[in-house]
């Protein structure tokens, strides 16, 4: 029997996880169009590597990578590229990304598949090439890419490689499914994972024990391996990577680092299941098992859904009831976020779309003043204060969040799910997290302007000592050699063969130099409306909270509001146009 130790705080929602597991997973029928965002997780954007009018098949690469931490992508189907541009994609603010449209055929037709039982006989090296070619990323939540993930190591060799098969968010259950069902591949994913290691790490599964066929499932798919299954108590949120890695291990990750710093690895059950059928089969990431539930479907299930498929073609496969829908969620109840349009797309985060009715989740309530209950203290599994980190977030001292450790904060939502006052703590988290973010951004622009103004300095001192060098040199060659026409005239010859066109033609070619290149700047623009997307949510906040608050107040932070949203507005202009 395996140790586990207990985690601080924690809450227990109800699970309401029977209903979308009556039935087995599901396929929902081929949508017309795909729309498959270029950015879909942690890391940088891909570039479009096809173009308006090309026949694509299906698994076929359409986006390539862009920098050192991303993941490509692939067709979903296969059809005609029919659009490339920017879309609203799953966030709450309803923000654009560029996206590729494939108007699917309906046939099918598959790219070539590198299928390759023996993947034994390939070189660790090969097996991360082919994992980061298939555009695989965790698909637990934030979606960091996997194989810069497997290539971790800190100072310790990875010793521990956690599979997170825990899924305790409320109404998610697209990880049991899978597990129920393709046991038998999460396990040859697992053994797969576990070929990158010289020195065969431990392997262990954390599952909460009330997952007991899924729980059988595995048990019956390892039993010929050295694989763990560690059952661990229900709880939210268990499955939090530094919360089971203390409750499997009794490890804590400190605060600021990443498990493998201290030899650990935390993969999802369901990026398992991916490499399998990266490695295996040859298939890219093209779809992922997504959870549909909530009173206002006629069906609550789960669908194997390719990436690209809208929400609302989803909810319409599920029987949606418009007029029972309280509030549509991408995500669950707990880490999940109100979504503006029916009409994004799934991507490979996403894991559950929640279409409850009013019974289930009421709407949102109005925020109400802190009462100092101490509340949601009692329940942060990261023993932070969110009370002073709410004041520290409403007043925007960066300097005591950090002090408070807000970037240790999970972003779970224990805390808001207890709070007496209706208060979205969680909201103000991520919003000071983005506001510090950029300040670091803009902070490190600067010292990167100011390393570049002094280098300039310390170039033009060194020309200037190099022409002061040159000038003692040509006055002692002058002392040696008084002829005047060997000093004089040679400088003033070479200085007259410049014509003015010479000139014009230099001062073009140094500005062209200079002209920073399309990618340079669609980036630039990218991050420019991301940072204007974070502004106006936290306006936005801040205007709502303010609802206690004197007309000037609250005019003041109307304008500061509508102020970032012309901002937003004229940077997703620029950037729709470059990207044209
Ligand atoms: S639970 Fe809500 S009301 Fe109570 S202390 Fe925390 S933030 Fe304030
Ligand atoms: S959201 Fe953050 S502050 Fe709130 S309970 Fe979770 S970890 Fe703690």
């Amino acid at each position: 029997m395996n140790r586990v130790w207990d985690t601080p705080g924690g809450i227990h929602p109800p699970a309401n996880k029977r209903q979308s597991l009556t039935l087995p997973i599901g396929y929902p029928k081929l949508p017309e169009r795909l729309v498959v965002p270029l950015i879909q997780h942690i890391g940088e954007h891909c570039i479009a590597c096809v173009t308006i009018g090309q026949q694509v098949l299906k698994g076929e690469l359409i986006g390539v990578v862009d920098g050192a931490l991303g993941t490509s992508v692939h067709a979903p189907s296969s059809g005609i590229v029919s659009a490339i541009e920017a879309r609203p994609v799953g966030h709450q603010s309803g923000s654009l990304a560029p996206c590729i449209e494939i108007l699917t055929d309906g046939l099918e037709r598959w790219v070539s598949r590198p299928k390759t039982r023996d993947y034994r006989q390939l070189a660790p090296s090969q097996l991360l090439e082919r994992i980061a070619q298939s555009g695989i990323c965790g698909l637990g939540g934030a979606g960091f890419p996997t194989a810069t993930k497997l290539t971790f190591n800190g100072a310790v060799p990875i010793s521990t490689i956690i599979i997170n098969a825990t899924e305790c968010e409320p109404y998610v259950t697209a990880d049991e499914s899978l597990m129920r069902e393709r046991a038998d591949e999460i396990i040859a994913g697992i053994g797969i994972i576990a070929l990158l290691y010289d020195n065969t790490p431990r392997l262990v599964i954390g599952i909460e024990e009330t997952k007991p066929e899924a729980c059988a499932a595995l048990l019956a798919a390892s039993h010929a391996s050295a694989i763990e299954i560690v059952q661990i108590p229900s709880k939210y949120p268990s499955g939090g990577e530094r919360q089971l890695i203390y409750t499997l291990t009794g490890k804590e990750v400190p605060s600021g680092r990443i498990p493998a710093s201290i030899g650990i690895l935390c993969i999802n059950v369901a990026t398992t299941y991916a490499i399998k059928r990266a490695i295996i089969d040859g298939e890219p990431l093209i779809s992922r098992v997504v959870t549909v539930t909530g009173k206002a479907c006629g069906t609550q299930r789960n669908y194997q859904t390719l990436i690209g498929t809208p929400v609302q073609h989803l909810l319409d496969h599920s029987g949606l009831d418009d007029s029972r829908l309280s509030k549509l969620i991408m995500g669950g109840p707990m880490i999940g976020f109100d979504l503006p349009y029916a009409s994004v797309p799934v991507v490979k985060t996403s894991y559950c779309i929640l279409a409850p009715d009013a019974s289930e989740l009421a709407p949102t309530a109005p925020e109400r003043a802190c009462i100092r209950c101490g509340f949601c203290a009692e329940v942060c599994p990261v023993s932070l204060l969110p009370q002073q980190l709410l004041w520290h977030a409403k007043t925007a001292d960066h300097q005591r969040l950090e002090e408070h450790n807000l970037f240790d904060c999970i972003e779970c939502g224990a805390c808001a799910y207890v709070c007496p006052s209706h208060i979205p703590l969680v909201q103000y988290y991520r919003a000071s997290k983005g506001e510090i973010d950029a300040a670091r951004a803009d902070k490190a622009n600067a010292r990167q302007a100011r390393q570049r103004f002094e280098f300039h300095q310390l170039r033009l001192a060194r020309l200037e000592r190099e022409k002061n060098q040159r000038r003692k040199a040509r006055r002692a060659a002058a002392g040696s050699n008084p002829s005047p026409s060997s000093r004089i005239k040679a400088p003033k010859a070479s200085i007259m063969r410049l014509s003015s066109a010479d000139i014009i033609a230099a001062a073009q070619g140094r500005t062209t130099e200079k002209k920073p290149t399309a990618e340079q700047t669609l980036n630039k623009l990218r991050r420019n409306v991301s940072t204007l997307q974070m502004r106006l949510e936290h306006a936005e906040r801040r205007l709502a909270a303010a609802a206690g608050e004197t007309a000037d107040k609250q005019n003041s932070l109307r304008a500061t509001a509508e102020d970032a949203r012309q901002k937003l507005h004229r940077g997703e202009q620029r950037l729709t146009e470059q990207y044209h």
